[in-house]
């Protein structure tokens, strides 16, 4: 399936030109219109597949038609939350949003641990729309006080498998618990083992279940 099918926005309907993309990947394929359905989903596939377009695409879409309806005094709240397991997935995943953003006026802001927390502190004082984070650190600017996540509409939990082997299921269960329950969730996962349904059917609501 083209690109073209999917009526995109025109800023990222250019981003996806830019790139180069042409046909979807079969994760984009089946995952693209479940979320712009407004649908939870649980996916199985690895990185290289086209994942990350497969979530950011239509989150972008959706953070572009449904404008941010809160009365709350932050100019740019955190609207999308996607956790991943180590830095430098989480910078790759930051990275390809910026690219599919760029011709838009959503901010994105990467925070990971290993580094000093200050410029970071400062990027997300200026206020970021979708934030991309590993869980430690994300919790560390939490108890800061340098982000607030009761605005989230969109989570992603990328990589979900390795997120729980490196024993960061605490500090999910934590940061899940501050975002608002009415909420879009997606979890990715290599596998679905016990661990990862149990983690599904504790966050995600009404899934639709896509394998690739
Ligand atoms: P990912 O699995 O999201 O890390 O993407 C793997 C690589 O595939 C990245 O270099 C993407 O830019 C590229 N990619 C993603 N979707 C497409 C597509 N539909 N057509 C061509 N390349 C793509």
């Amino acid at each position: 399936m083209a690109f073209a099918q999917l009526q995109l926005a025109a800023p990222l309907a250019r981003a996806v030109a830019d790139m180069g993309y042409e046909t979807m990947t079969p994760i984009q394929a089946q995952a693209i219109p479940v979320v712009l359905q407004g649908r939870d989903v649980m996916g199985a596939a690895q990185t290289g597949t086209g994942k990350t377009a497969a979530f950011a695409l239509p989150l972008l879409q959706r953070m572009l038609k449904h404008e941010n309806s809160s009365t709350s005094p932050a100019r740019h709240p955190v609207r999308a939350l996607v956790l991943l397991p180590t830095r430098e997935l989480a910078d790759q995943v930051a990275q390809a949003i910026k690219d599919y953003a760029v011709h838009t006026n959503l901010r994105s802001a990467v925070v990971f641990g290993g580094m000093d927390m200050k410029p970071q502190t400062l990027e997300l004082k200026k206020g970021v729309e979708v934030l991309v984070a590993t869980p430690g650190r994300l919790l560390d600017h939490i108890e800061a006080k340098n982000c607030v996540l009761n605005q989230v509409e969109y989570v992603v939990l990328d990589e979900a498998d390795r997120m729980l082997d490196i024993g960061f299921l605490p500090d999910l269960q934590r940061i899940l618990s501050y975002l608002p329950k009415q909420r879009i969730t997606l979890l990715f996962s290599a596998t679905f083992s016990s661990e990862i349904k149990r983690l599904a059917s504790s966050y995600l609501q009404d899934p639709v279940t896509i394998e690739v």
